[in-house]
């Protein structure tokens, strides 16, 4: 499967704000947002105005890069979210959210959704009692995801756990933290899903 591999905080300074990529680095001084606040590369300290597109174009991309989804991917969802009824950008955030990487960052049991992903393709996760490893997984209200029984003691999944108490749990999910199993009690809408997003624009973009 092919994957972003070069340094993931570049991303960010690429769209000028942190994207959260790196778990608890994301909140400390090593931050590369916190020391250099401009574009990478040569010219990343130039002014320039952006156009229409490039506008359009930098929200669909902060967007693919928070959810750590490469473009054809993302495409095929954005025709999905066209399909369902109601507004194609908030149908488009959702399918995005309800992603198995995606809640399992959610419910704490990840520092990342790149750390999720991990973990997930490793096998250390259970939805609805069946051990699941594909991480585009797209949950549905009344499931349930929880820690295998044999990775319940991993130090990665403690500490991502720990870390977890700074972020709120969104309302439409829930944790049982004791027995390290979450629950989708519904599907989420716009307003509970906490990304700086403005999806319409990614609609003009994919509409031209
Ligand atoms: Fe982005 Fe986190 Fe790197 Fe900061 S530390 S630049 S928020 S990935």
């Amino acid at each position: 499967m092919a994957r972003y591999r070069d340094p993931v905080c570049k991303l960010c300074r690429r769209e000028g704000m942190k994207l959260f990529l790196k778990g608890d680095r994301c909140f400390s001084v090593k931050c590369a947002i916190e020391k250099r606040n401009y574009a990478p590369g040569q010219h990343g300290q130039r002014r320039t105005k952006l156009s229409d597109y490039c506008t359009q174009l930098r929200e669909k991309q902060k967007t693919r890069r928070i959810y750590g989804v490469l473009e054809r991917q993302f495409r095929k969802y954005f025709r999905l979210a066209e399909q369902q009824k109601g507004m194609s950008g908030q149908n488009l955030i959702r399918i995005l959210e309800q992603r198995l990487d995606s809640v399992v960052h959610r419910l704490g049991f990840a520092a990342s959704r790149a750390q999720s992903r991990m973990l997930i393709s490793h096998g250390h996760f259970l939805v609805n009692g069946r051990k699941t490893d594909i991480p585009s997984y797209r949950l549905r209200p009344g499931e349930t995801i929880e820690v295998r029984p044999k990775s319940r003691e991993m130090v990665a999944i403690k500490a991502a756990l720990e870390g977890a108490k700074k972020r709120p749990l969104p309302s439409w999910l829930e944790l049982d933290a004791d027995n390290l199993k979450g629950t989708v009690r519904s599907t989420p809408t716009r307003e509970e899903i906490a990304i700086p997003v403005e999806e319409q624009l990614i609609v003009a973009l994919y509409s031209k």
